[in-house]
């Protein structure tokens, strides 16, 4: 998607500061973090929210999730814990229409979210 933030990152046009990245996913620290660790994990595929989630992305969603737990590893989070979220549409918040897991870490967290 030629007008998709997200996308630009894949293509290398914008280059965030990456913490993982591999065949399928990409995974970089948010500009504006909400915890010591706010890292967002993205297909590299443009899929715009969970609703265009179709059955042949089972495998690449579930590659998300291993990403944030590799990234919960290297900021060194997964024994103290942390957060994965996926926001979808108005209603979440979702401010960027290429679906991404924030991983948010080194601080307690508060439940429920507001
Ligand atoms: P969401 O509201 O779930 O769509 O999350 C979008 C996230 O993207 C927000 O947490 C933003 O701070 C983050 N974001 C926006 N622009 C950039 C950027 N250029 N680099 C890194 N993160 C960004
Ligand atoms: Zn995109």
């Amino acid at each position: 998607m030629a007008d998709c933030l997200f996308c630009k990152m894949v293509a290398g046009s914008i280059k965030p500061d990456i913490v993982y990245e591999d065949a399928d996913v990409l995974a970089f620290r948010d500009i504006n973090p909400q915890a010591p660790t706010h890292v967002l994990v993205i297909p590299k595929d443009h899929i715009a929210t969970i609703n265009d989630i179709a059955p042949d992305h089972d495998a690449l969603v579930g590659k998300l999730f291993l990403a944030a737990k590799k990234v919960a590893d290297i900021d060194g989070i997964a024994t103290s814990g942390y957060r994965v979220v996926m926001n979808c549409n108005r209603h979440a918040g979702q401010e960027v229409y290429h679906i991404h897991l924030h991983v948010l870490g080194g601080r307690q967290m508060s439940w429920p979210p507001g």
